[in-house]
């Protein structure tokens, strides 16, 4: 049984998830304490019961502690079967990081599975519908990942009711480097709007435009129907040969909108400016199935606390070392044997 203490390192859900989809990919058991000691509202909120839910549904695991505001968990897993499967948040919590948990203990089994995930596509601290299969599954799928992606229905906090179908195909994954990002091929800046005041979605490209050195043409609205609102969010893209980074501005309550996406647009040129490969959000994301796939690398900017929590749980379940390290202006991640 392996323990983990989660107030260590981020002290947020990710230990968790990743916790849960080694335990599946693994077979090992795990105890958490201390879950999400971290944050502001401690223990398991809805994403995250609907996460061990998930697991539980694919594999027959079982588990003690599941409740809203747990803090301290066992979970034992099972075999892990394909199907068609179907979670809702009942929130607007994370689709994506529901999926997330389940993603690769799926891609491993000999016949595809298709899940259906309703709740937030749109979440603030969670990767948007756009970074997940425009960023992130990209990845995966240079490293041999058959994964589609679809998405059937906004979701904005706090109404939820968003909805993502993924079909997944058996997959072996395969080692991969990610020193560069290769060449620029397009840019855009996408404001995504459902019932809020017009003026706001327009302050905020203006604002775009005026911070970001992109042709007029890269910026657009997109209104969505009113029904799925109120929702507001800024996609920032820059895609290049090799990866694609997403930055996401989220409107809030009492923050102006032109703030947030000056927020947006500084972050996105943080990232233009060096020469690392990998976002900050991407790099923890990638970490587990390159783990999975053995000898990778990658450069990036400055690790976040995520990456180097998440790193720390992957060497808890696997036989793997995950080392970073400097390079001029960016940072070398290794993941290797143990
Ligand atoms: P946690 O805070 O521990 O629940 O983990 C949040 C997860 O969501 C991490 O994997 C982050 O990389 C990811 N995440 C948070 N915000 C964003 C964002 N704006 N874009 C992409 N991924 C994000």
């Amino acid at each position: 049984m392996i323990t983990i203490d989660g107030k260590e390192g981020e002290g947020g859900g990710q230990m968790l998830r990743t916790a849960l989809s080694l335990a599946l990919l693994t077979g090992r058991p795990f105890r958490i304490e201390n879950i999400r000691a971290g944050r502001e509202k401690p223990g398991l909120m809805r994403q995250h019961v609907t996460c061990v839910e998930a697991a539980c549904a694919v594999s027959g695991a079982t588990v003690s502690g599941l409740s809203i505001g747990s803090t301290d968990l066992t979970f034992r897993p099972a075999t892990v079967r394909p199907g068609r499967y179907h979670f809702a948040v009942g929130t607007a919590g994370s689709t994506s990081l529901v999926l997330q948990t389940i993603l690769l203990p799926l891609l491993g089994l000999r016949e595809a599975s298709i899940v259906t995930i309703e709740g937030g596509t749109h979440a603030m601290s969670a990767p948007p519908f756009e970074f997940l299969s425009e960023a992130f599954l990209p990845v995966l799928k240079r490293m041999g990942a058959g994964v589609d992606l679809r998405l059937v229905r906004h979701g904005f906090h706090p109404r939820g009711g968003g909805r993502i179908v993924a079909e997944i195909a058996p997959s072996e994954l395969t080692p991969l480097e990610m020193m560069d990002r290769g060449a620029l091929e397009a840019e855009s800046g996408l404001v995504l709007n459902a019932a809020l005041p017009g003026d706001i979605a327009h302050r905020e490209l203006k604002a775009l435009r005026t911070d970001l050195p992109w042709p007029e043409t890269a910026f657009a609205l997109r209104e969505l129907p009113e029904e799925r609102g109120p929702g507001n969010v800024i996609l920032l893209k820059a895609r290049y040969q090799q990866v694609t980074e997403i930055v996401t501005g989220f409107a809030r309550h009492g923050v102006p909108a032109p703030r947030i996406a000056r927020q947006a647009a500084a972050r996105m040129s943080g990232y233009q400016k060096s020469s690392a490969a990998v976002g900050p959000y991407l790099a923890d994301q990638i970490l587990l199935p390159m783990a999975l796939a053995g000898r990778c690398r990658f450069t990036t900017v400055k690790p976040s606390s995520h990456t180097h929590s998440n790193a720390r749980i992957i060497e808890r379940f696997l036989p793997a070392r995950i080392a970073v390290s400097m390079e001029e202006d960016r940072h070398v991640v290794t993941i290797g044997d143990g």
